[in-house]
C-alpha cells in the first residue's frame, strides 16, 4: 500500500464565507495521506495554529513518505524522528509525527474496513463517559465562573466538569484567595460529590500549589491538574506527594522519556494528548508505560474533529480507564465538516465504529473551510 501523496492544510473554524480569517489558534492543522486510493487523516499539536508542523511534514517529511508502505508504519516514524533528532524530540517535530501516525491508523483501517479500536485489540466499551474541560476562568469573576459552568453543566449534561485557569503564561501564585473562592464556588453549584476538577494551568509556586491543593481536598474535588510548570517534573512530583488530592501532569510531554520522567518524580495520574505525544501509536506506549507502574493513565484532549475521535478509539481499548474523556470548549466546531464527530450523549461520547476513524466528512464543507499554507 504505497504512499502517493501526502497533503497538509488547516480547517478553519470561523465563519466559511472568510476562509482569510483562519488565523493561527483558530484552525485544525491536517495531514492527508493517500495510498491504495484512500486517505488517512491526521491533525497536529495546535499550538499557532499548528503551522510549524505542518511545514516541517511537506518539507521535510512528505519526501520520505511518498513511495513507503503505509503498512511499514512504524518504521517510517521511527526513521523520521531519528531523522529530525536535533530539531528537538518535543514540540515541532513530534507535534508533525503524531499527525502522520493519526493518518496512517485511519488509513489502515481504512484498508482493512475496521475501525481502529479493532486494529488496536478491541473495544472494552465505545460509550465513553465524558467531563466538560471549562477554560478561562482566570479572566471571570466568581459569578461568571459559576454562571458558566451551569450553563455548560445544562447543555452537556457531562459526567464530571473541570474548571481551568488559563491566564497569562510566566504569570504565577496571583490570586490564590481568589482561585479558591471560585473553587468553593463551583462546588456550591455542583453540590457534594459530583466529581469536579481544577486545573492550574501551571500558575503556582510549590507552596501556593500545596495550599491550594489542601483547600482542594476540603472541597471534595478529585484532581488537580498542572500546579506548578510543566518543565520542571520534580516540582510536579512534590507537590504530587505532599498533598492527598490525585495530581496530574503529562498534556505537554511530547515523549515516552518526558512521561516516564513524571511518574519517576511521584505523579501518579498522566495526561499525554494524542496529537503531541506520537497520535495513537504514542498514547498506546503511554497506556503501557502507566499499567507498568501502576499510575492512572488520562489523556487530555482539546480538539474537536480528528483528535476527538482518535483518542476514543485509545480510550476504548484502555481496560482501566479511571476518569471520564476530556471535551473542551468548542468542541461543535467544524460539526458541519465532521457530519458525525462525537457529540454529548448522555454524558458519554460514542466512539465512531465505521472503518480506520470513522469519521464521515462533508467533501464540499472541507474544501470551503480549508487553508493551504503558503512556501
Ligand atoms: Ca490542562
Amino acid at each position: 500500500m504505497k504512499i502517493t501523496k501526502v497533503e497538509t492544510f488547516l480547517v478553519h473554524w470561523g465563519d466559511v464565507s472568510r476562509p482569510a480569517e483562519a488565523a493561527f489558534g483558530a484552525a485544525t492543522a491536517v495531514v492527508a495521506v493517500h495510498a491504495g486510493g484512500l486517505v488517512g487523516l491526521g491533525e497536529a499539536s495546535p499550538m499557532q495554529g499548528g503551522v510549524a508542523s505542518l511545514q516541517v511534514i511537506a518539507r521535510d517529511m512528505a519526501p520520505a513518505l511518498i513511495g513507503a508502505d503505509a503498512l511499514d508504519h512504524a518504521v517510517i516514524l521511527d526513521r523520521l524522528l531519528h531523522k529530525l533528532i536535533k530539531l528537538g524530540p518535543d514540540g515541532i517535530v513530534t507535534g508533525a509525527l503524531a499527525a502522520i501516525d493519526i493518518a496512517l491508523w485511519d488509513l489502515k483501517g481504512k484498508a482493512f474496513r475496521q475501525p481502529i479500536y479493532k486494529l488496536l485489540g478491541g473495544a472494552w466499551r465505545t460509550r465513553i463517559p465524558f467531563y466538560a474541560s471549562i477554560g478561562r476562568n482566570d479572566t471571570r469573576d466568581v459569578d461568571g465562573v459559576v454562571k458558566t459552568v451551569e450553563a455548560r453543566l445544562k447543555a452537556e449534561q457531562p459526567s464530571a466538569i473541570k474548571i481551568r485557569w488559563d491566564g497569562a503564561r510566566g504569570e504565577i501564585d496571583r490570586d490564590i484567595a481568589g482561585d479558591i473562592a471560585k473553587a468553593k464556588a463551583v462546588r456550591r453549584l455542583v453540590g457534594d460529590g459530583y466529581p469536579l476538577a481544577f486545573d492550574a494551568n501551571n500558575r503556582y509556586s510549590i507552596g501556593a500549589a500545596i495550599r491550594v491543593g489542601r483547600a482542594l481536598e476540603e472541597l471534595g474535588y478529585v484532581w488537580f491538574e498542572e500546579p506548578v510548570e510543566y518543565y520542571h517534573p520534580k516540582a510536579m512530583g512534590e507537590v504530587a506527594q505532599r498533598l492527598d488530592i490525585t495530581v496530574s501532569a503529562g498534556e505537554q510531554s511530547y515523549t515516552l522519556q518526558s512521561v516516564a520522567a513524571l511518574i519517576e518524580s511521584g505523579v501518579r495520574m498522566v495526561q499525554p494528548d494524542i496529537v503531541k505525544m506520537g497520535g495513537v501509536t504514542g498514547l498506546m506506549q503511554c497506556a503501557a508505560l502507566c499499567h507498568a507502574h501502576g499510575v492512572e493513565f488520562v489523556p487530555h484532549q482539546t480538539q474537536p474533529s480528528i483528535g476527538n475521535a482518535a483518542n476514543l478509539h485509545v480510550l476504548a481499548t484502555h481496560m482501566r480507564a479511571t476518569r471520564p474523556a476530556e471535551l473542551a470548549d468548542g468542541w461543535s466546531r467544524c460539526a458541519d465538516t465532521f457530519v458525525n464527530a462525537p457529540k454529548p450523549d448522555g454524558g458519554c461520547l460514542v466512539v465512531p465504529d465505521g472503518p480506520g476513524l470513522g469519521l464521515v466528512v462533508d467533501e464540499a464543507m472541507l474544501a470551503r473551510r480549508r487553508v493551504d499554507l503558503k512556501g
